[in-house]
């Protein structure tokens, strides 16, 4: 091993407060106000336009676009909050790249989008940072639903059924609300707080009452919450995470990506947060990203993903991967970890090439490493009585499941991408079937 190879462990401060702060400040620093204007300005204002079509939330966009290019900022964020009333977090970790702006004709004829995502930011940032909340209350309903999990699919789930005036419980298993927005997404999306800011915005409705530290399994029971509330909504997530199933795993050094990204995100100071000198990561998801791109950011020398697929399957889109390498992240691909190499410590990861089929091509590598992040498989923790398909939560229709009187949306239930705007569409899509099914609409 060479001495640019050397491995010291896993250490905190590897670089200084300033750099860090520099590091993980924001990705995508918000337009001003010309700037805006500027790129609203820039948007045809398609009839049928096919941004709308690819957004899972069915935002108006040219709509907005026009209001922010009119001068009518709040006017624009009240569109995009009556679709999706995580449009502020949204504009900070929606794919864009694949989503509303890959399909935006000026992607398509010059290569360059408009920026649909920073528009949305403009807007949702100029009623949020205003501390206006746009919605009252219907009158009260007297119907009580559960909410489980305070994610982006419960918290959406939540604030529709407050606003159609029924009272909502929302249970979390950790200590603050928020789910993903707040414990699995990289701190440089959502800095300064943005993510706690929302739920304490999205609350001002009223109605929701929040119980943390509460998960099915440890002291809720599905059956007490159909006895006790008029209907049950479940968005409780992935919580699991998949094994490597190789001998060494629980040596020092090997952890779960989303434990170090929960971790990163909760640190109130980064120059105590520890990170290896050279980190590996197993995955090709977003977790795998925000782990390697953060990894670095604390001051990893070298950092690698090694995805089983090819580049094209990597289900990270090809944006992240960009970004990915343009912070020295080196991506590998066609490889699946075979062995763990070190005693008590890791040290070293040999990884097996594969084929297209993942069958071994009988070639090898072997990387130094301190560090190794799993960010693969995450799994439904499973509730009884419930009825499943492919590991998820089975779900017909806008998330009914095969329970009466209990639906499930987001990551957890069956059908749609795992992103957090899939699950706000979910969580507000049953909560309009839940009113429906409580025969007030
Ligand atoms: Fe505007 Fe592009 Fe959407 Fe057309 S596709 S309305 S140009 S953002």
């Amino acid at each position: 091993m060479t001495e640019a190879m050397r491995l010291d462990g896993i250490r905190a401060g590897r670089l200084g407060p300033e750099d860090l702060a520099r590091n993980f400040d924001d990705l995508h620093p918000p337009l001003d106000r010309h700037e805006a204007l500027v790129a609203a300005d820039r948007c045809y204002f398609c009839h049928d336009a096919p941004c709308v079509t690819a957004c899972p939330t069915d935002i108006d966009i040219p709509l907005f676009i026009r209001q922010i290019a009119t001068g009518m900022p709040e006017a624009a964020a009240k569109t995009i909050f009556d679709q999706n009333i995580l449009g502020g977090m949204c504009a900070r970790v929606c794919p864009t790249e694949t989503l509303c702006e890959e399909v935006c004709v000026r992607e398509v004829a010059e290569g360059k989008p408009v920026e649909i995502g920073r528009l949305q930011r403009h807007a949702t940032d100029s009623m949020m940072q205003a501390g206006e909340h746009p919605y009252t209350r219907a009158p009260d309903t007297g119907r009580h639903v559960a909410v489980v999990g305070a994610g982006p699919a419960g918290l959406a789930c939540a604030h529709r059924l407050a606003m159609l005036g029924h009272s909502v419980t929302m249970y979390d298993a950790r200590p603050k609300p928020g789910g993903l927005n707040e414990y699995g997404i990289a701190q440089y999306k959502t800095p300064d707080n943005f993510a706690q800011a929302e739920v304490d915005w999205l609350l001002k409705i009223g109605g929701i009452t929040v119980e943390t530290g509460r998960a099915i399994g440890d002291g809720l029971t599905l059956e007490d919450l159909r006895d006790r509330f008029d209907a049950v909504f479940l968005g409780i997530g992935l919580g699991g995470v998949g094994a490597l199933g190789l001998e060494g795993e629980a040596a020092t050094g090997c952890e779960n990506a989303v434990d170090f990204i929960a971790a990163l995100r909760q640190a109130p100071d980064l120059t105590q947060l520890p990170v290896g000198r050279h980190v590996i990561v197993i995955g090709g998801g977003m977790t795998a990203v925000d782990a390697a791109v953060q990894s670095k950011l604390l001051g990893a020398e070298t950092v690698t993903i090694a995805y089983r697929r090819d580049r094209d399957r990597m289900p990270a889109s090809r944006w992240e991967q960009d970004l990915a390498a343009t912070h020295g992240v080196r991506l590998m691909f066609g490889l699946v970890p075979q062995a763990l190499h070190g005693d008590d410590r890791l040290r070293e990861v040999e990884l097996a090439y594969v084929d297209a089929n993942m069958a071994p091509t009988g070639e090898t590598q072997r990387l130094p490493a301190d560090q190794l992040f799993r960010a693969i498989g995450q799994k439904l923790v499973a509730v009884e009585g419930l009825a499943l398909d492919g590991g998820k939560i089975a779900v017909t229709g806008a998330g009914q499941t095969s329970l009466t009187g209990v639906w499930a949306g987001g990551d957890c239930a069956m059908g749609g991408e795992d992103l957090t705007v899939t699950a706000v569409a979910e969580g507000r899509d049953a909560a309009m079937d839940i009113h429906a099914r409580l025969g007030l609409s």
